[in-house]
């Protein structure tokens, strides 16, 4: 029970924190520390108000670190939010049963019950709230209140010093603190640097031309100018060669000599509009139809129009790139890019040289500006909501783009953790480059084969460079989705040609078009779904429609012409949906004969397993498929009934659990009766314990991201397969549910490079 010694210990404790050397956070967290073991709570807290009048956790002693940062209450939400809305002490001896309580999973407050809140607040104005809490159901004391309204006192007049009071003083505050803003990984690597935010806008003042034929003037002029600036731009070193990032780019340059654009443009203009005005409201025009759509392709048409609007705007200003010279030629030697949203060109305008990252507030992995991103090999995250608002030009930064996190002004202990993670993925790296020609063999002599996942033509040179057996799955999908209009047979076949050449002999596994649900191209008409995962998509479209099928397949067998082709069906449900397959395959194949036309030497179907349902009749498609190939993430979000994109349960289950294992376990079992060549090409496979579980269930032939090849080669190197396929044994009859923890601990005592 705190008492008046305890006022004063805070007091003097306080005062001493306030004069120490030191971060704002470091500062924070000792004062969270204080009050909970002064006050003896469980947990204290303390949140501060941002602009929108949200209040974010900037510290806590108790709850989960993580939540730090991230929890963030809007105006008035929870007893937390009350408290800061009514500038009111609130002391709830059962906070979780209050009707206003508000529940964030993520801090882990629910075993927690009595609770007080008091407003930090200066001049009138509530910069944010203390809290502590505890486990018993209690109403705290008069002197409870008491400490806690006096050290509220004390951080508002310490920590937002000098500022008058007021929102933009906690914000302000919040800028000169550590924070995590987590994102996407878009273009894996981890980078160190210091933030430039990247600006593309141009304020337009001046609306209506006072000498129209001046505008039209300039406006062709700066016409002339960016197109010429894109071809030097798109001539770029880094941007060399065939590859996919190519298609992105010149479907870019097409927009800039788009005849309708240029049409509207003049059309503006000759309505009494500045060039400047023109262009903006241009942009405006078709941002408002293409948004119409709402669906990812569109998004990804209008980010580039809008590049393309910014940079004839700024040539317009008489300021062509993003940055101006001077800023441009300052650029810290290890530039971290911030922006809300950028366009692949943009990216290129910065100097190669001295970019590091990328974090953008919108963008998927494959948006424009991530093909390119990952074409200059620099780290780049997504979906980092509201980080603009939280950085400040100059920050030093941190991007780990493993695992999606973006740390802004991270502490030295940080920055030295991740110096010694980038050496050591160097070193790492080094050491997978000398596996390269090493062959994937277990220590009792099991060949395993490793096969790379690909999806474009940009990620053939991998099969070389990973050293790996061939292409375990081709996802077709990707070009006909970076596609403005459906690629006819003749322009796939070419694809397709180039890949089998690419790969010099070495098996390649094509997977048929896996489209629909959220992957949607253009040029299909599809109605919105309530479940697009399971929904209309993949085998399913292709039966439904045969004519978008059959040239695919007939694009494949011409381009394999007298070589081997392997075809890959995904989602397969029932049996019978292979026979469908099959027939549609042999009309193109009696075709391609009528025609004359040279066959490929021998044909392989296949089926992808991802739908539970298949498991159970594997004796029925098994006679039918001279091969299955189990796609990881979609049967782990079916078996589980957990989307694999929503983060919220993405990782509540585990793949090493007892359900998907024993499930995999038979059907490697099955397969070895049927005699069916078996592999596996989800995520799962990349992960060394999880290859290694993967082993020891049977499995010999694995496809994976060609960055996972090197360290799945080194476990398997270190792996003795009878052993681990006698502890999976051992662990699918009498282990506990999630067995990560076991097959960690066999990999330890059995020295497996995990
Ligand atoms: C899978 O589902 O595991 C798979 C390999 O296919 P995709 O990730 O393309 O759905
Ligand atoms: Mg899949």
């Amino acid at each position: 029970m705190p008492s008046e010694p305890a006022l004063r210990i805070i007091m003097r404790r306080l005062r001493e924190i306030m004069g120490e050397e030191g971060e704002g956070q470091e500062k924070l967290d000792h004062i969270v520390h204080l009050i909970a073991g002064v006050m003896v709570t469980d947990v204290c807290s303390l949140y501060l108000k941002r602009q929108d009048g949200s209040l974010e956790l900037f510290a806590t002693e108790g709850l989960n670190a993580a939540a730090v940062h991230n929890t963030r209450l809007k105006r008035g939400e929870g007893l937390v939010g009350r408290a800061a809305e009514l500038n009111l002490t609130i002391n709830e001896p059962d906070a979780p049963k209050h009707p206003a309580f508000s529940f964030r999973p993520e801090t882990g407050e629910e075993v927690y019950h009595s609770l007080l809140a008091v407003p930090i607040h200066r001049s009138g104005q509530v910069l944010g709230v203390l809290v502590v809490q505890n486990r018993t159901m209690k109403e705290y004391s008069d002197e409870d209140v008491e400490v806690l309204q006096a050290t509220a006192v004390v951080v508002a007049e310490n920590l937002v010093s000098g500022a008058v009071a007021g929102t933009g003083a906690a914000l302000e505050l919040s800028k000169s603190l550590s924070a995590v803003v987590l994102g996407q990984p878009i273009s894996e690597g981890i980078a160190l640097g210091h933030i430039v935010i990247h600006e593309p806008r141009i304020v337009v003042t001046k609306l209506m031309a006072e000498d129209p034929a001046h505008e039209m003037t300039r406006l062709d002029a700066a016409l002339a100018t960016l197109r010429v600036s894109l071809d030097e731009l798109m001539d770029h070193e880094h941007m060399q060669g065939a590859g996919e990032h190519r298609d992105v780019l010149d479907t870019y340059r097409m927009f800039a000599h788009d005849r309708g654009w240029e049409r509207r443009l003049h059309e503006a203009v000759q309505g009494g509009l500045t060039a400047d005005a023109a262009v903006e409201r241009v942009q405006n025009g078709t941002r408002s139809r293409m948004l119409r759509h709402g669906d990812a392709f569109w998004r990804e048409r209008q980010r580039d129009l809008d590049d393309l609007s910014d940079r004839l705007l700024r040539i317009l200003a008489g300021r062509p790139s993003g940055l101006t010279h001077a800023a441009m030629s300052e650029l810290p030697p290890d530039t971290i890019l911030v922006a809300r949203t950028m366009g692949p060109a943009e990216l290129l305008d910065y100097d190669r040289t001295k970019l590091r990252g990328l974090v953008v507030e919108d963008g998927s992995s494959q948006s424009h500006v991530a093909i390119v991103a990952k074409a200059l090999g620099i780290a780049a995250i997504g979906q980092a909501v509201g980080v603009v608002e939280r950085v400040t030009a100059g920050d030093a930064a941190i991007i780990d783009a493993v695992a999606g996190e973006v740390h802004v002004r991270p502490s030295p202990e940080l920055v030295n953790a991740y110096s010694d993670k980038v050496r050591f993925r160097a070193r790492r790296q080094k050491q997978f480059e000398a596996l390269r020609d090493l062959p994937a063999v277990t220590k009792d002599g099991q060949r395993i084969s490793l096969n790379i996942n690909a999806g474009l033509l940009v990620d053939m040179p991998h099969l070389e460079e990973s050293g790996a057996d061939g292409v375990g799955l081709f996802r077709t999908e990707l070009q006909f989705m970076l596609s403005d209009t459906l690629p006819r047979t003749e322009r796939q076949m070419q694809t397709y040609r180039a890949v089998l050449d690419e790969a010099k002999g070495r098996p390649v596994v094509f997977r048929t078009l896996d489209i629909g649900g959220d992957k949607v191209l253009p040029y299909l008409r599809q109605a919105k779904e309530e479940n697009p995962a399971i929904g209309w998509r993949a085998v399913r479209m292709s039966l439904d429609r045969p004519g978008f099928f059959r040239m695919q397949v007939r694009a494949l067998l011409k381009a394999a012409a007298g070589r081997e082709l392997a075809l890959m069906v995904p989602m397969v449900t029932v049996a019978e949906e292979i026979d469908d397959v099959r027939a549609l395959i042999n009309k193109e194949l009696r075709f391609l004969k009528r025609h004359k036309h040279k066959l490929p030497s021998k044909l392989k179907i296949g089926a992808m397993i991802e739908v539970p349902g298949i498991l159970y009749e594997l004796d029925r498609l098994l006679p039918k498929v001279e091969f299955v190939s189990v796609g990881s993430n979609d049967l782990l979000q079916f078996l589980f009934a957990a989307d694999r994109g929503n983060g919220l349960v993405g990782s509540r289950y585990d793949s090493l659990s007892i359900g998907p294992l024993r499930a995999l376990k038979a059907l490697t079992k099955s397969c070895r009766r049927h005699k069916v060549t078996y592999t596996l090409c989800g995520e799962m496979a990349g992960s060394p314990i999880e290859a290694m579980a993967l082993i020891g269930l049977g499995f010999r032939t694995l496809s994976m991201a060609p960055a996972s090849v090197g360290p799945v080669k080194a476990m398997i190197r270190s792996l003795d397969a009878r052993k681990a396929m006698l502890r999976l044994d051992e662990l699918l009859k009498t282990g506990g549910g999630n067995l990560r923890r076991d097959l960690e601990r066999f990999a330890r005592a059995e020295k497996v490079e995990i």
